[in-house]
């Protein structure tokens, strides 16, 4: 029997952005934060370096702010990257109150009274603003949160629960174009459930799935800007796709990041034959920005036909390399792969989905009673490239300053009760499962090849055909059989893909990580890439 559920606040997403709006809201709300697998298996708990914040006394917001703008490729929106860094000290002293083990730096605190945790620095940040937890910076502040989440009475924790679609007005063919909840996929029991709710968060995280190889965990399937556009909400900038260069390669080894560190410490990339490459393409050789070290992979391995290339540090002293990469050396040691003596196995992987849903800065959709936050909102502050960081520090400012806008609602906004059930009269079990697994696995293979890296005309009108025809089948199978996480994963998938591809074609230039031969050079003006779902042809109800 499916269930009818009622809350305050339905937060769809238990990342770093939904844990922490549900613990910023005054705790007379009932609030429910749902996770379509474990509570952990959103991105959040694999971060690794840390979260940017102008802490040093000899940082300034206005460095901070000018990184992150010249990062962005002139498409920040200034105000957001503003807003986004003069909140950062507070943002960490927050986390700090909740209890994040962050490492010290017992010398700073000791020697001047200065700030008493250890800063790193990383690429595009002028200075050492980045706070970490030693090299697992994600899952100490996720556990921390995640704690204090759990002593809260007014918070219920929904594992396994997949948000299907959300609840609108508009849908339900009532006056009005308020979000009321959402149909909720329960796991275990396989019944469709209703959640109302009188605000509805979606803080579900990235699109890097519909990339073959990403660095992010299965989740990240863009559910949350598949379910915005249904709901009639504008999204932008999808092309701006960020790609790490370096992703083990490996048919066991899902996502696993060979930090940037390695190449800092001298090792090569290295064709099959084992021929260095990347002074071809720059001269800072292996040390280019990300950005370039991962199109020069991409570009050879698209040249020479190869499905991976080599990372090299087999020249340095064993010694130093399990002293200084024990992580990695483990790692690759567990899939036979010894880094001490033999190259490493790479591809560059999908990482940072730098669009999203638009929302203003109060996370805020176009949809009302409807805000999204974190990796699935576009609120302007990465522009064309996000800057490292900076994006973990965008889940807590945006996930305040969202709560500030709901507790000012709150007097105003009733719960909507009369919704009706999910309805499953028409649907039957599938016994073609092969169609969702086939076409997922199709979807992300042309989709790295097409709409990757390095991107030109032909090959996205060519994704575009296969995107439509993937579409139409996802379509018919969805009306025709009960839903399944795959099912429903498939069918956002398809759609977030159909959203790159349309924002890609859209530009007709290369700015931050959108190249296209076609267009090489940048155009005069910067201009962000909008799509309205009442003007295209991909809109569905
Ligand atoms: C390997 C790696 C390293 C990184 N390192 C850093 C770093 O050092 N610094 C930094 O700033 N950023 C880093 N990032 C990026 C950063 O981790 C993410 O941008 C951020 O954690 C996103 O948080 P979020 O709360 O928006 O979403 P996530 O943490 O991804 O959480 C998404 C949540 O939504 C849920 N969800 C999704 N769809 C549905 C649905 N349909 N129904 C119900 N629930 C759903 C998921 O179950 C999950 O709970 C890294 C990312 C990766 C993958």
């Amino acid at each position: 029997m499916s269930q009818h559920y009622q809350h305050d606040v339905l937060v769809i997403g238990s990342g770093a952005a939904g844990l922490t709006l549900a613990l910023t809201l005054p705790e007379h709300l009932r609030i429910a934060v749902l996770s379509k697998g474990n509570l952990s298996n959103g991105s959040t708990y694999w971060a690794q370096g840390g979260v940017a914040a102008v802490l040093d006394d000899t940082d300034t917001i206005e460095s901070h702010v000018e990184d992150t703008l010249n990062a962005g490729g002139g498409l920040c929106r200034e105000e957001s990257v503003r807003f986004t860094v003069e909140h950062s000290r507070e943002a960490i002293q927050w986390l700090i109150d909740q209890g994040v083990p962050f490492t010290r730096d017992d010398q700073t605190a000791r020697e001047d009274g200065g700030f008493e945790f250890h800063l790193t620095r990383e690429g595009g940040h002028s200075h050492r603003r980045i706070i970490h937890a030693a090299d697992a910076t994600g899952a100490a502040i996720f556990n921390t949160l995640l704690e204090q989440a759990k002593q809260r009475r007014n918070v219920e924790l929904l594992e396994q629960r997949v948000a299907v679609d959300l609840i609108t007005e508009r849908k339900l063919g009532l006056s009005g174009e308020r979000c009321l909840g959402a149909y909720v996929l329960n796991r275990a029991s396989g019944e469709v459930d209703t959640f109302s709710a009188r605000f509805v968060i979606l803080a579900t995280g990235g699109a890097a799935k519909v990339y073959l190889y990403t660095s992010n965990p299965d989740g990240a399937c863009g559910d949350g800007i598949a379910m915005a556009w249904r709901a009639g909400c504008r999204v932008g900038n999808l092309e701006f796709n960020q790609f790490h260069p370096t992703c083990l390669y490996h048919p066991k080894a899902k996502s696993f990041l060979v930090t940037e560190a390695l190449r800092g410490e001298g090792a090569l990339l290295k064709l099959p034959n084992g021929e260095r490459f990347m002074p071809r393409f720059d001269e800072r050789a292996e040390l280019a920005p990300r950005d370039i070290v991962a199109r020069a992979i991409d570009h050879e391995m698209k040249r020479l036909g190869v499905d991976c290339v080599f990372l090299d540090i087999s020249h340095k002293p064993a010694d130093f390399v399990k002293l200084h990469f024990p992580t990695v050396y483990e790692r690759c040691l567990d899939f036979g792969i010894d880094i001490t003596k033999e190259p490493i196995p790479v591809v560059p992987a999908a990482h940072y989905t730098c669009g999203g849903v638009v929302v203003d800065q109060n996370g805020h959709t176009d949809v009302p009673g409807l805000y999204a936050i974190g990796e699935t909102s576009f609120t302007g502050l990465h522009g064309a490239n996000r800057m490292a960081s900076n994006s973990l520090l965008e889940c807590f400012v945006l996930a305040f300053s969202a709560s500030d806008d709901i507790r000012s609602k709150l007097a105003i906004t009733e719960l909507t009760d009369d919704i009706p059930g999910w309805d499953e009269s028409l649907v039957t079990r599938s016994n073609e499962e092969v169609v969702v697994s086939h076409n997922w696995d199709e979807l992300r293979r042309f989709m790295w090849a097409y709409v990757g890296i390095v991107r030109k005309d032909e090959r996205l009108q060519r994704a575009k055909r296969r995107i439509s025809l993937l579409a139409q089948e996802t379509d018919e199978y969805y009306k025709h059989y009960i839903v399944s996480k795959d099912l429903l994963e498939l069918r956002n998938l398809v759609l977030v893909a159909s959203l790159i591809v349309e924002c890609s074609i859209a530009r007709k230039e290369s700015r931050g990580l959108h190249f296209t031969v076609d267009h090489p050079g940048q155009l005069d003006k910067a201009e962000d890439t909008i799509l309205v779902p009442s003007n295209s042809p991909l809109a569905k109800p």
